[in-house]
């Protein structure tokens, strides 16, 4: 697919950030490249626009971009999932582990109505915890979560394994 390799020749490699021995996948370049950010929109409209999904959940801060794009183009809100102490109302939290410590996720109570479909959207998948607990609030307020969807996944941290049965879509490995 020529816009499969035109999306993956767009995105930059960074060694050593943000810390030594780490390959950081930039898609701030692809942010650059029209054609290349308009491809990537397209191929996540072209999968999710006859599903039926109501909300785009989107993870913060890099699923801000991608999110949405594609949830206006298939006529679903969206809806933030942000970091603690953002989101002005009431909220519901998660906690999720990191390779050093816990982080929160949070998102607007009333955002969503138990029984509604979502899609949630990232730019990288790496070992899943951020998914995982992005599908855990949700299904919390009884959500169908339908399918994750990033634009990278690093397929050797196995993000994929710990999401269970739940689908993942991603349009490139790094
Ligand atoms: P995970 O929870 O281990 O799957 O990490 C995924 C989260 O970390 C996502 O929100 C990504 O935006 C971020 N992340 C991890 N590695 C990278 C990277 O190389 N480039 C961009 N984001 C990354």
């Amino acid at each position: 697919d020529t816009r499969i390799a035109r999306i993956s020749s767009a995105i930059r490699v960074i060694p050593d950030f943000p810390k030594p021995g780490i390959l950081f996948q930039d898609i701030t370049t692809l942010l650059l490249d029209p054609r290349a950010f308009r491809d990537s929109i397209d191929l996540f409209v072209e999968r999710y626009k006859d599903k039926n999904i109501s909300v785009v959940a989107g993870i913060e801060a890099r699923g801000f971009i991608f999110g949405p794009p594609i949830a206006l183009a298939i006529g679903a809100k969206f809806v933030p999932m942000r970091k603690p102490k953002k989101l002005p109302g009431e909220v519901i939290s998660e906690e999720y582990s990191l390779e050093y410590g816990t982080d929160v996720m949070e998102m607007h109570v009333g955002a969503v109505q138990a029984g509604e479909r979502a899609l949630i959207v990232d730019d990288l998948i790496a070992t899943g915890g951020t998914l995982c607990a992005a599908i855990r609030l949700l299904e919390r307020v009884g959500v169908d979560v339908v399918e994750c969807a990033c634009v990278i996944e690093l397929p050797e941290l196995k993000g994929r394994d710990r999401l269970g049965d739940k689908p993942l879509f991603v349009l490139i490995n790094g």
